[in-house]
């Protein structure tokens, strides 16, 4: 039997709607524009680029009900309020035809993001990471299983204390989920356990502390925090 010289760490794990089972969290990638607003009022045209692709570490994830800290070297914490992808399988080169029946389920989640450093680094030339895949990063709210939800060509949207922030359908998503996965399992092996975040509608912003969010999606669910 192996011995570790430090206790190896128990997965993040998001809590089901309707079980006390949980789901175990692999790796977390994330869609760097899906929305067509968004991408115009991030400066991009929507038809031009193919998907972006970045991750954050599986620990990022918060689930339900947790307080979100504030985080440390940035003056400009964001919300994109995304719909969640849970995969229960995975593989490779998909076809998106192939992808639905590798669905566990989805969530509405939340990427934040420390928007000055993420800028400085597209000016830079330089990775995301220090913009996006920090402590906390991904708070989501419990997963409903893909069989109870809805057709995803609802509402997504997220307020902060109350005011409307963002708001958008998921119809309105340049790559559908499935189109989403098939591109991810073009440049990974992805497997059991994985979730994706497929991209914000526009209305993206800044957070301060004491700021309560909610993010809700139409027919998935929502994500609820407080920023401390
Ligand atoms: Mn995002």
């Amino acid at each position: 039997m192996t011995q570790y010289v430090l206790s190896p760490l128990a997965p993040t794990t998001l809590p089901i709607v309707g079980t006390d089972a949980v789901f175990p969290i692999r790796r977390v990638f994330c869609v760097g524009r899906n929305y067509g607003l968004h991408v115009k009022e991030m400066g991009g045209d929507p038809k031009e680029q193919p998907p972006l692709f970045f991750t954050k570490p599986a620990d990022a994830v918060m689930g339900p009900g947790g307080a979100v800290p504030y985080p440390v070297a940035t003056a400009d914490f964001q919300h994109e309020i995304e719909l969640v992808v849970a995969l229960k399988a995975g593989g490779s080169d998909l076809a998106p035809a192939d992808v639905a029946e590798l669905i566990f389920g989805y969530a509405a989640g939340v990427d934040l993001t420390r928007r000055d450093l993420q800028g400085a680094a597209k000016a830079s030339g330089q990775p995301w990471d220090s913009g996006k895949a920090f402590d906390a990063s991904a708070p989501v709210g419990a997963i409903l299983p893909a069989d109870q939800a809805g057709d995803l060509a609802g509402a997504i949207t997220l307020s902060v204390n109350g005011e409307l922030r963002q708001s958008g359908l998921l119809s309105d998503m340049i790559w559908s989920v499935a189109e989403v996965v098939a591109e991810a399992s073009k440049l990974w092996r992805l497997a059991a356990g994985d979730v994706i975040f497929t991209g914000t509608p526009s209305g993206v912003g800044p957070m301060a502390r004491g700021d309560q969010v909610v993010g809700k999606i139409e027919g998935v669910g929502e994500v609820a925090f407080t920023v401390v």
